[in-house]
């Protein structure tokens, strides 16, 4: 019986079993960021430890950084605290920091991928849920703590419990105005948001295949939402031509070895798995969150359930009704919004960008809507602006940001206020997550953001396309 690529990946890099039976795991990549690495600096400072492999760290700035006005010091002062901290640990411990001055600044998950740093097989950490993003090159990537991001900057390992593998084969291919975000969406929605505790996903299937990495990128960034500790998809030519030329990636005859090395850390055709689902690509719809979890969505064309249709999910899907102000049974579509938000490390890059722009080409952003788009990185923001993305949203009414998590979060200026709706195309709908304790948030495609912010409500974008 073959392996799979993460029983492959956590042989290749388990150090030794543990007294309590969980695993020591060496990481490959550790990325850090200026939310949830200075406590664990401190932390290390009081004990005189020191960072074991500064080589093997890359911290970079997101998360607090305003995506309008950028002079220093910011006018936050706890964000401006934090932007010191991690200038001054970096400097102190050695370790390359991609600071505002910096061209390859931007959300840690969508700079590790573009400057080659994510590599398939490698384990990589980081002190924030979607590091997942990492598996759409075939790593695994796990979401840490403070205390495990201060852990493996002290010993560049990871104390992990083993994790059952389930497969999820997504058959045939996407129709038009269907995304990945639509795909992630319905595998939550199908499997739920605790389904996938205790396992990490594999993603596969035609659908999957035929995907570019930055749409792996939107599946795997997701699979926390799922309860996944980890999802990832096999690395295959795709992976390899688009690491190809990155800065971080090898070279030369390092190339020739490392694809050879990729290649085999891959699902075996016949390797065991836990348990396997099939969804049908063709059949998946646009799709938006109606509640207050990932789980809660529905296709453009249904209607918001009603808590008598589901008796074991009625509490939540009752609390979820009450705080969005949602009718059971009413259709989704045509839900006036207020904000529209492109960005976020699920979808806040060229190709993310790209989709929007199309919808948007020619067409003006509703009176009373406040949309906007942040990219992932500077480097995607330069890269639209080459391509004239930029004029094509400002041309639209829509404003055109500097790079960071922005309304993802909501840890910077940019706040849903009040009761406000917000069409995004972040990852979390969960009260208060954009900022606004009572704001509400519907988690779509970037594609649906823009046919939203256009409509003033939400719309089935497959009619403007
Ligand atoms: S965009 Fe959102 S989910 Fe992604 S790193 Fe930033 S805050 Fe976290």
């Amino acid at each position: 019986m073959g392996k799979n690529l993460l029983q492959k990946v956590w042989d290749a890099h388990t150090v030794r079993q543990l007294p309590g039976g969980q695993i020591q795991l060496f990481i490959g990549l550790h990325l850090i960021h200026e939310v949830t690495s200075p406590q664990a600096f401190e932390d290390l400072r009081r004990r005189g430890w020191k960072v074991l492999m500064p080589e093997r760290t890359f911290a970079t700035v997101d998360h607090i950084v305003p995506t309008d006005d950028q002079l220093r010091p910011f006018r936050d002062s706890l964000a401006e605290e934090m932007m010191s901290a991690i200038e001054v640990n970096c400097r102190a411990m050695g370790i390359p920091l991609f600071d505002l001055s910096d061209a390859r600044q931007g959300i840690v998950h969508v700079v590790g991928p573009e400057l080659g740093l994510t590599q398939p097989g490698m384990t990589i950490a980081c002190g924030d849920s979607h590091t997942s993003t990492h598996g759409a090159m075939g790593a695994i990537a796990f979401g840490i703590g403070t205390s495990q991001v201060r852990d493996v900057l002290a010993s560049q390992c990871l104390a992990m419990s083993p994790l059952k593998v389930r497969r999820i084969r997504v058959k045939n291919r996407l129709t038009p105005g269907t995304y990945a975000k639509d795909v992630i969406l319905a595998i939550i929605r199908r499997l739920g948001v605790q389904g996938g505790v205790g396992y990490a996903y594999e993603y596969a299937g035609e659908a999957v295949e035929a995907m570019s990495i930055e749409e792996r990128m939107s599946v795997c960034n997701m699979s926390i939402e799922g309860g996944a500790r980890a999802g990832y998809v096999n690395p295959d030519s795709t992976t390899f031509e688009y690491l190809k030329g990155r800065p971080f990636a090898p070279s030369g005859a390092a190339w020739d070895s490392a694809v050879a090395w990729w290649k085999s850390m891959a699902s075996d055709a016949d390797a065991r798995f836990d348990d396997e689902v099939e969804l049908d690509g063709a059949r998946i719809k646009p799709t938006v969150t109606w509640g207050i979890n990932p789980g809660q969505s529905v296709e453009i064309d249904e209607r918001i359930p009603s808590p008598s249709e589901s008796g074991a999910d009625r509490a939540s899907i009752e609390e979820a009704l009450q705080f969005m102000d949602f009718r059971p049974g009413a259709p989704v579509s045509g839900t006036k919004i207020d904000v529209a938000f492109i960005g976020s490390c699920t979808n806040g890059r060229l190709s993310d960008l790209r989709e929007a722009a199309r919808v948007v080409r020619g067409r003006r952003v509703a009176q009373g809507v406040k949309a906007l788009v942040v990219p992932g990185s500077k480097q995607v923001r330069r890269a639209a602006e080459a391509e004239g993305l930029h004029e094509v949203f400002r041309g639209a009414g829509f404003e055109w940001r500097e790079a960071g998590c922005s309304m993802c979060l909501a840890m910077n200026p940019d706040k849903l206020v009040g009761r406000q709706v917000c069409a995004s195309s972040s990852n979390r709908n969960f009260k208060g997550r954009q900022g606004s304790p009572t704001g509400r948030t519907l988690l779509m495609s970037p594609a649906m953001v823009a046919a939203a912010a256009l409509a003033g409500e939400v719309t089935d974008v497959r009619k403007m396309l």
